[in-house]
């Protein structure tokens, strides 16, 4: 308890000093904590201590823990992780929040399958920043396209944009891959988008992160520690 606590107050000092860096307000970058393959009683101690924002990657951890911790009613969901298009109802319906959107399939499903009842589900664009293969994410020159025909639809409400650059101890290279990110983000503000949100810093890069624009880091191995993989394809 005592050490995911200094944990998190570790990683709120981290941002605090890396806002302050760059002449920014730590209270325009927020904290989401990834608790991805770790138990729902760590999202609890968290949310004990008054943390609010989890990130998970897997639709069944998801409903599994949205179902364990129905008590801890003022946690906001947001799922993070690729979506398939069979998978989105779950999400429509228990998260608050999903950063990875990266086609129009996948919003349009989101949109349909979001109950009435609830708020807007908020939505993050996935840029793929590095151009690598293998990464997720829309490319650069088609962000605009996929921001404007999601700003149609109904019942989810696009907030901003996210990307997972390509690791690297360059600092320069890092610093790029966010730029592009903040810089698409300026687009649609231009274009009349009124998105507020850049989900961008990771535990190893939160600082570049946040002097490149960050509104929002995503943090798991900081303060969850090492997460070891099930190396299971259900967990999909
Ligand atoms: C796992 C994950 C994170 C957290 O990464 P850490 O390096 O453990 O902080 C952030 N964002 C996404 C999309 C992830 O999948």
């Amino acid at each position: 308890m005592a050490t995911i606590f200094t944990a998190w107050q570790g990683v709120q000092e981290r941002i605090a000093k890396a806002a302050a860096a760059s002449q920014r307000q730590s209270s325009t970058i927020s904290l989401l904590a990834v608790s991805k393959t770790f138990p729902s009683e760590a999202i609890r101690s968290l949310y004990l201590y008054g943390q609010r924002a989890f990130g998970e990657n897997y639709v069944q951890e998801l409903i599994d823990k949205h179902a364990a911790l129905s008590d801890c009613n003022e946690i906001i969901w947001h799922f993070i992780g690729p979506l398939q298009s069979n998978k989105t109802r779950s999400v429509a319906e228990l998260a608050d929040w999903v950063h990875s959107v990266d086609r129009f399939k996948i919003a349009e499903r989101l949109s349909a399958q979001r109950p009435e009842h609830l708020p807007d589900l908020n939505v993050c664009i996935q840029v793929n920043v590095s151009g690598e293969a293998s990464k997720s994410g829309v490319a650069p020159a088609e962000c605009m396209e996929l921001a404007t025909k999601i700003c149609q639809l109904p019942r989810i409400k696009l907030r901003g944009l996210m990307c997972i650059p390509e690791p690297t101890q360059d600092l320069t290279q890092l610093a790029k891959q966010f730029t592009l990110l903040r810089n698409l983000q300026n687009q649609l503000i231009t274009a009349g988008m009124d998105t507020d949100t850049l989900s961008m810093g990771m535990s190893g890069d939160l600082e570049t992160a946040i002097s490149e624009g960050s509104t929002l880091v995503r943090v798991g191995t900081a303060l969850f520690g090492a997460r070891s993989y099930p190396d299971n394809s259900s967990l999909l």
